[in-house]
């Protein structure tokens, strides 16, 4: 396989668009498509603070280099690098070193969040109390919130995401395959700003997840390779598996996926933005009921004989 732009060997092949790239022209390609994949979903950005949500994996590894490299110079921009520690024993310690060894190699700022503060719980003792409930249900949950309150704090007005062009694809098939078309309404990027909610954009959207793994290599990005020993048992792994084969079957199925989700969004939502969220009475955050999604978790979490895990939101 040679390189299309330069007849070098090629590393990666690129079957939805049928062509082959080298290592250099492959980093070249991924910077050009994140440049303007940031620059469609935060169209005219003036200044202000930029969250980076950085888990310590390869995703938010290059999400994390490439919006500084296109922000974080700016002197009217400021940028921080936010952690969220789960309490995942075996896994979660590791990826927080990487992930501040790559904010020191960037010069980045950098907060880490924990559960075990903020909730007073960890995923590993609510999968300890909950063992039928599946530990992605609540600890995912529990993150989101975390990543939009402590980007809040810190003033940000945007949240960026690390998540590739296979997580996104199988977000869209799951949405769809469970009928919750309000989730898919509201998948990141965002177009309207909603109260207490920082608008969470997705720069790696264009970018299938392994050009983003080829690029954290060639590009020296610290980053860890281990996986969460709860990953297991998350209800996306049959997505993955149908988005893969898909795409097998059908190259350029995912962007596909992806143009459904856009082209759907403003439908559902319309042209002005939706009602604002109520707040949850326990903990004040967005909420869509009485109380937020987080707070429902953690009720079951503390009590799970009143509120059992199978009783407990999926
Ligand atoms: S794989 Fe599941 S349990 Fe593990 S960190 Fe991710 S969401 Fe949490
Ligand atoms: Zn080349
Ligand atoms: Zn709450």
């Amino acid at each position: 396989m040679r390189c299309d732009a330069c007849d070098a060997e090629a590393v990666v092949d690129q079957p939805y668009r049928r062509g082959h790239l080298c290592g250099p022209h492959l980093l070249d390609s991924v910077r050009e498509r994140v440049r303007r994949e940031l620059h469609r979903q935060v169209p005219g950005f003036r200044g202000g603070t930029i969250a980076v949500a950085l888990s310590g994996g390869k995703d938010s590894a290059v999400a994390l280099a490439l919006t500084r490299a296109y922000f974080g110079r700016r002197p009217n921009v400021r940028l921080v690098a936010l952690t969220v520690d789960e309490g995942i024993a075996g896994y979660r310690p590791a990826t927080i070193e990487r992930a501040a060894e790559l904010c020191r190699s960037l010069g980045v700022e950098h907060r880490i969040v924990r559960f075990s503060e903020r909730l007073g719980t960890t995923t590993d003792a609510t999968a300890e109390r909950l063992p039928r409930a599946i530990p992605c249900a609540y600890c995912g949950v529990w993150r989101r919130q975390l990543l939009n309150r402590g980007a809040r704090e810190l003033g940000a007005d945007l949240l960026v995401l690390g998540f590739n062009l296979d997580d996104l694809a199988q977000t869209v098939l799951m949405n769809l395959a469970r009928g919750e078309v309000d989730r898919l309404a509201r998948m990141a990027p965002h177009r309207f700003r909603q109260p207490g909610l920082v608008p969470r954009v997705a720069p790696l959207a264009p970018i299938p997840e392994r050009e983003v793994f080829l690029y954290a290599r060639l590009a020296g990005l610290p980053f860890d390779h281990g996986e969460c020993p709860h990953a297991g048992r998350a209800a996306r792994n049959v997505y993955r598996e149908v988005v893969w084969q898909l795409e097998e079957a059908v190259p350029g199925t995912r962007q596909a996926l992806l143009r459904t989700q856009e082209r759907l969004a403003p439908l559902l939502t319309g042209p002005t933005p939706p009602e604002a969220p109520g707040r949850c009475q326990a903990c004040s955050e967005p909420a869509a009921g009485p109380l937020c999604r987080a707070c429902e978790f953690l009720a079951a979490a503390r009590n799970p004989i009143i509120v059992g895990p199978a009783s407990a939101p999926p």
